[in-house]
């Protein structure tokens, strides 16, 4: 399909620094693409010459047409556990509470809780996203079904090796053709992975030319069980096993020493900067903005819905800012223009797709979000950057496209029933707790 975006007000994400970050402007989509992003009447005429009657044209009028959100760090199936266990710490939330209901979930159960999740972040303008779980296949389809762009990551861990062969293939097989589906190699963490698994795991992302998606240095007690175990920091064992030499998407790295630190920004690893699960499992505050100073790529996530406990990136943009800002007494470390640079360039590049997504530019990929202004917490309108991290909530997107299809239309999914989403995951998530 093509469509033209009229009289929006752009923000492409591409500007130099000292330039305006927004402009009124229209956007023209062909196919899968971006064709043309721009001010001038002349390239609107032109679009429409070429095109006559097959182009959908989209009034922006009081919108902020700007990149598809990237969630860099999630479990989309997790949904369906949001609200199961709160306010208990990490390990015993995973022990006594996640990994037992997780026994019982299968394809299906994972399928019905993907596209809950899927149509979430649809809803609030997130287009991308970086997933970790078990079956990733169910997930793959649950995101084609939806329209969103993902990127799986079946996921090696010492207790389910088998399961993690199966589960590459199957994504292998049937999604190496697909336009929204990728994949990465999971390594769930160092403490549930041994060295030979990773080694397994690196060699794999190097048969496929893809990168490597990691939990990384989340909590105290990982730090001292990997020290216990390896003799090691969690970073320095990554060095040790080579894993840091493959492209790596690292989740969390809440204890980053000044050396750890150097080592990721020499070897280009991306962080995925998660800080309401690392607040709610009271994990600790990532050092991102030491990071960001030492050139490191952050980008941020939202980890499972189960720990967050929703897949909003414009909450979690706010509390990455305002947690950073706080935590360092130093209300001028990640300014609102940086983090949204973080949920969209930076997510980009921690995918290893900069340039194609993340950004509105001509040959870009069409992802592109409609965010409307026109409500009362959204006004004056003073300073548009301030208000869409400061202010602005998922509800305020209107119109979502993916790969140049639109997924999302005056708030409403086009691809999915949103009733029967809800209602499946309400009796699947009822039958899972009360077996
Ligand atoms: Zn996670």
């Amino acid at each position: 399909m093509n469509i033209l975006i009229k009289n929006g007000t752009i923000l492409p994400m591409n500007v130099a620094d000292d330039m305006p970050k927004y402009f009124k402007g229209n956007l023209g989509i062909e196919g899968n693409k971006i064709s043309f992003v721009s001010a001038e009447q002349s390239d609107v005429d032109n679009f429409r010459a070429k095109h006559h009657e097959n182009c959908k044209i989209i009034d922006a009028s009081g919108c902020i047409v700007m990149p598809g959100l990237i969630n860099t760090h999630t479990h989309i199936a997790m949904t369906l556990l949001r609200g199961i266990s709160d306010d208990v710490p990490l390990m015993e939330w995973l022990n006594d509470h996640i990994w037992p209901i997780e026994a019982h979930m299968g394809y299906n159960e994972i399928l019905i809780g993907a596209k809950l999740g899927a149509l979430e972040m649809l809803k609030g303008g997130t287009t991308t996203f970086v997933d970790m779980y078990p079956y990733e296949e169910a997930v793959a389809e649950a995101s084609e079904e939806a329209g969103i762009r993902a990127i799986v990551s079946p996921c090696a861990m010492d207790f389910r090796m088998p399961h993690f062969e199966e589960d590459w293939r199957a994504v292998q097989k049937r999604f190496s053709n697909s336009k929204l589906v990728s994949m990465m190699i999971g390594v769930h963490a160092i403490y549930t992975c041994s060295p030979d698994n990773m080694k397994h795991a690196m060699e794999l992302s190097e048969q496929l030319s893809t990168g490597i998606h990691i939990h990384h240095s989340e909590t105290q007690d990982e730090e001292k069980t990997v020290r216990e175990r390896y003799n090691a920091n969690p970073t320095e064992h990554l060095v040790n096993v080579g894993l840091i030499k493959r492209p790596t998407l690292a989740a969390h790295c809440v204890y980053m020493s000044d050396n750890d630190i150097k080592t990721f920004a020499e070897n280009n690893v991306s962080v995925a900067y998660n800080p309401q699960s690392n607040m709610k499992l009271a994990s600790g505050i990532a050092p991102i903005a030491k990071m960001l100073d030492s050139g490191v790529n952050v980008s941020i996530g939202t980890d499972g819905a189960s720990s967050n406990n929703d897949l909003d990136m414009w909450d979690e943009m706010r509390t990455a800012s305002l947690l950073q800002k706080v935590n360092s007494m130093n209300p001028c470390v990640l300014t609102a223009y940086q983090v949204l640079q973080m949920a969209t360039v930076n997510g980009a590049k921690a995918i290893g797709r900069e340039g194609e997504l993340g950004i509105l530019q001509e040959g870009a990929l069409a992802d592109v979000i409609l965010v409307n202004f026109e409500k009362p917490h959204l006004y004056p309108h003073t300073n548009l950057i301030s208000e869409l991290v400061y202010s602005c909530h998922a509800s305020d997107v209107e119109t979502v496209i993916v790969d140049g299809n639109i997924v999302v239309e005056n708030r409403k999914c086009t691809t999915m029933d949103e009733t029967k989403v809800c209602t499946d995951a309400q009796n699947t998530i009822d039958r899972l707790l009360n077996q």
